[in-house]
């Protein structure tokens, strides 16, 4: 099984008016660091708050009217993503995380009234327990990346990019499960082959990055990560989101969270704008002097905003923080 540029414009007449046409912004700041363009694909003004919902309404659209209701596992958004889905068309949604998902993130999924399970520490596990509900419960379950619906609803967002700035030279895709990069990569190279497409995840439990490297799906350890939407493995199953990573993927690039933190910080004082730890890796990337040279405009995807926001404060503070069993030590913002 793959993935054609046509899969992806189907996608883009299903999700049309409901989860698209965010737009694409420069950032002064990045451009005058990076010497060439820098634009940001603002997923963060989603209707909930990050690009999931992409991918999570091209899935559920796609199901016959007589499935009476969804599940699936998430690190946080994509259960958003799916619950508001499932509401558009009157279905239940249950949504199954681990307890490293953050609580600001499992409120956000209550509230749009999905029926929560909060199961095991990982996941994994999480996905796991979803899995086992399409028997027990009768549900059909949407992956948050190894779903081809889910894949082609992400790769709009390549669409819409180059449809906006077509001289794009780099992409700078956050990465965990490569729901994301799958759809972007499969997109921006149908229509252009010439742009790189670089996956960016935190150093610690990259589960793509390993995976590309093993030339198969591993597990790895999960740690707690102020990039904690990147979290998770890809399955040791995968299907979809894993060849089509390792095939059109130019790089995997890994962050520390020292230069998530600082990231984030710029995202707040130069760009003026509040984005998750996964939502800045790219600008991490670049900001740390770990990519290639660009040859033109680089383009990043700024993927979600559902943060713990007294994490948040501390971290534009300056002060220390602990998320888990994770300590970031704290700096106060300096260009
Ligand atoms: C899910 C998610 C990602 C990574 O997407 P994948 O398709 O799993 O690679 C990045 N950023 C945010 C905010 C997310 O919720």
């Amino acid at each position: 099984m793959t993935l054609v540029l046509a899969d992806i414009l189907d996608a883009q007449r299903r999700i049309r008016g409901l989860a698209d046409a965010t737009p694409l912004i420069p950032s002064p700041f990045m451009t005058k660091f990076g010497g060439q363009d820098f634009l940001m694909k603002m997923e963060t003004m989603q209707p909930i708050g990050a690009f999931k919902l992409r991918g999570a309404v091209s899935a559920v659209m796609a199901l016959p009217t007589d499935v009476g209701g969804v599940t699936c596992c998430s690190t946080g958004n994509h259960g958003r993503g799916v619950t508001y889905a499932a509401n558009l068309r009157g279905m239940k949604a249950v949504i199954c995380m681990s307890a490293l998902v953050p609580q600001a993130k499992v409120e956000g999924i209550r509230a749009l009234g999905a029926d929560v399970r909060i199961v095991g520490t990982s996941q994994d596990e999480a996905m796991y327990e979803s899995q086992r509900l399409v028997e027990a419960e009768g549900l059909v379950e949407i992956s948050p990346f190894d779903d081809p619906r889910v894949i082609s609803g992400q790769g709009t967002i390549g669409l819409e990019m180059l449809a906006a700035r077509p001289d794009l030279d780099m992409l700078l895709v956050p990465l965990s499960g490569g729901g994301l990069a799958a759809g972007v990569a499969t997109a921006a190279k149908a229509i252009n082959p010439g742009i790189r497409v670089i996956g960016i995840s935190m150093d610690r439990g990259a589960a793509m990055h390993e995976s590309i490297r093993a030339g198969h799906p591993v597990e790895v350890p999960e740690y707690a990560s102020l990039a904690d939407s990147l979290g998770g493995g890809i399955g040791l199953d995968n299907r979809l989101s894993f060849p089509i990573c390792r095939d059109l993927l130019d790089d995997t690039i890994l962050v520390s969270e020292a230069e998530i933190r600082h990231a984030m910080q710029v995202m707040f004082f130069e760009d003026r704008m509040v984005a998750e730890g996964a939502s800045v890796v790219g600008q991490a990337a670049m900001l740390a002097g770990k990519l290639p040279e660009p040859k033109g405009p680089v383009g990043t995807v700024v993927t979600g905003r559902n943060l713990d926001m007294p994490s948040f404060l501390k971290i534009m503070a300056g002060e220390d923080i602990e998320i888990g069993d994770l300590k970031v030590s704290g700096q106060p913002y300096k260009a």
